[in-house]
């Protein structure tokens, strides 16, 4: 299928598919773990306390660009 193309339409053929797939799994999958805490709590050492994240709320998700862009999740 991609045999008949040069090798620079190839490229960017390859990007524009993996781009597809990302903006799709975007679209199902609009969430990733918030980066800074740990499923919305800051704890503490001991790990009997904790505050909630600021980041995210302590909802502990966050919003991936992509799905942001696309006008998904909250
Ligand atoms: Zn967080």
């Amino acid at each position: 299928m991609l045999a008949h193309l040069d090798p620079t339409a190839r490229v960017v053929v390859v990007l524009v598919g993996l781009l597809a797939v990302y903006v799709l799994s975007g679209f199902i999958w609009p969430y990733t773990a918030c980066p800074t805490c740990d499923g919305g709590k800051h704890r503490s050492p001991t790990g009997k306390n904790w505050r909630s994240c600021g980041k995210c709320g302590g909802s502990g998700k966050k919003v991936r660009l992509i799905s942001r862009i696309l006008g998904r999740g909250d």
